[in-house]
This record gives C-alpha cells, structure tokens and sequence, in this order.
C-alpha cells in the first residue's frame, strides 16, 4: 500500500498495487480521480434592442441662420430633387426654353440697381468702431500743453515691454516725459496702455494704414507720436466719448 499524494500537497487516498500514478495539477487521472464536471454551456451574449436610424445629418449651413448676417441668404439645394413625372416634365421644359439662364441675367440685372457690397478702397472705407485699436498717439490739452505726466503706468503695465519713458521735473516743479518712445514691431495692439493711462495721453487712434517698408520706422518717438495726436484729435476725442457706452 502507498500513500498518493496529489501535487497539491494533501495525502488524498491510500492506492493498492498497480502503477503508482501522481496526479499533477492541472492534469486529470482518470484511474483514480473522478472526472471533472463538464463545463457549463456559454452564456450567450443579451440580444439588445436595435438602435433606431440616425436622423439626417445636414451640414452647418443648412441649419436656423448662426447670426444676424445669414437672414437673407438663400440656401440651395438643401432637399433632393423630386423625382415624379411632373416634376421631369417641369425640369425638361426648363432646359428646353432656358428659364434658367433667363433666370440668371434677371438676378444679374436686378443687382446693377442694388447697393454693391464691395467698396471702393482706398478712396471708400467702412465704417470702424469707436472701440478700434490702432496707431498710437500722444494727446495734448487744448492750451497746446502736453498731457502726458511720466506717470510710467503704460511702461510699467505694457505687456510687451514696448515702451520706455524718461522724465524729468520742470522748472515749475511738474514732471514731464523728455523721452516717449514706442516700439511698434513688439506692439500687440491690446491696449492696456490706454487704459492705464490716468490723463487720456497716450491713446490708440482710428488710424490703421502705418504700414511701413522698413522696421525702423515703426519706432515711435515723442515728436512722432504728439504729431499722430495733433492729426487726429478730433476723431480720438469722439471716439473716447462714444466708448462711455462701453464702461
Ligand atoms: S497697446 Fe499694449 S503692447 Fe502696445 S504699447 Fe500699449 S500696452 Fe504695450
């Protein structure tokens, strides 16, 4: 008699004559171990409900108009042609009589009456908002005196370190800038200057046709910028008193 001992370490039974069998894990000894149960049957997968059609996808333009400005554009083609006798027969005497060139030249003539869309630039320019951000400018005070007090606030605030200013004290114990100086390549137009600015002095004007051949010229002296004040005055000061709406 010998005692069998399973691989998994217990001592199962005792095992009389024969071949001496180990069982190893995993393997199966039919001699001396009853069988392993049979598997039970796959588990089928749950039969979901169908998914219902997707809808109709049109593209962006077909939709309700996205602003104000779409309103009057009229959309075409944005439902397949119908395909019944009539409507054959309708397509077939459009092409026969050339309704549809007809058609056009009408929308063509029609619009000679209209009021074109384009304008005629440089000599036409459109409207700008009292909000724009353009050329710079150093205003004055209507006695001709100059505005700007060396405050430093633009300096000290300008995002892209575009300004530099130096001062000095006057006579009259006021302080003013000798030097005011702005670099118009590193300018990104925000605008902070102006707002930080405690006398209105330093503004950006309507003026957006600067450009320039060469990068020096984009650097911006006092005299410069006083003299881009002087020119435009009058637009600035309206349009700090139209942007009151604003704040
Ligand atoms: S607009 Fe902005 S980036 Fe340009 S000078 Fe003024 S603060 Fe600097």
């Amino acid at each position: 008699m010998f005692l069998v001992k399973r691989a998994g370490g217990r001592i199962t039974q005792p095992y009389v004559g024969g071949v001496i069998t180990i069982h190893v894990r995993g393997q199966q000894n039919s001699e001396c171990l009853p069988p392993w149960p049979p598997c039970p049957p796959p588990i089928p997968p749950p039969i979901l409900p169908s998914c219902p059609p997707s809808p109709t996808v049109y593209p962006p333009f077909y939709c309700c108009p996205r602003s104000k400005y779409d309103v009057k554009f009229i959309y075409i083609n944005d439902t397949p042609p119908k395909t019944g006798f009539r409507d054959f027969v309708d397509r077939a005497s459009q092409t026969l009589f050339w309704t549809e060139l007809i058609r056009g030249f009408a929308v063509t003539l029609s619009h000679i009456f209209c009021e074109p869309a384009t304008i005629n630039y440089p000599f036409e320019k459109g409207p700008l908002s009292p909000r724009f951000r353009g050329e710079h400018a150093l205003r004055r005070y209507p006695s001709g005196e100059e505005r700007c007090i060396a405050c430093k606030l633009c300096e000290a605030l300008c995002p892209a370190q575009a300004i530099t200013i130096e001062s000095e004290q006057r006579e009259d114990g006021s302080r003013r800038a000798v030097r005011y100086d702005i670099d118009l390549n590193k300018c990104i137009f925000c605008g902070y200057c102006q707002e930080a600015c405690p006398v209105d002095a330093i503004v950006e004007g309507p003026n957006f046709e600067y450009s320039t051949f060469t990068r020096e010229e984009l650097f911006y002296n006092k005299e410069k910028l006083l003299t881009n004040g002087d020119r435009w005055e009058p637009e600035i000061a309206s349009n700090i008193r139209d942007n009151h709406l604003y704040r």
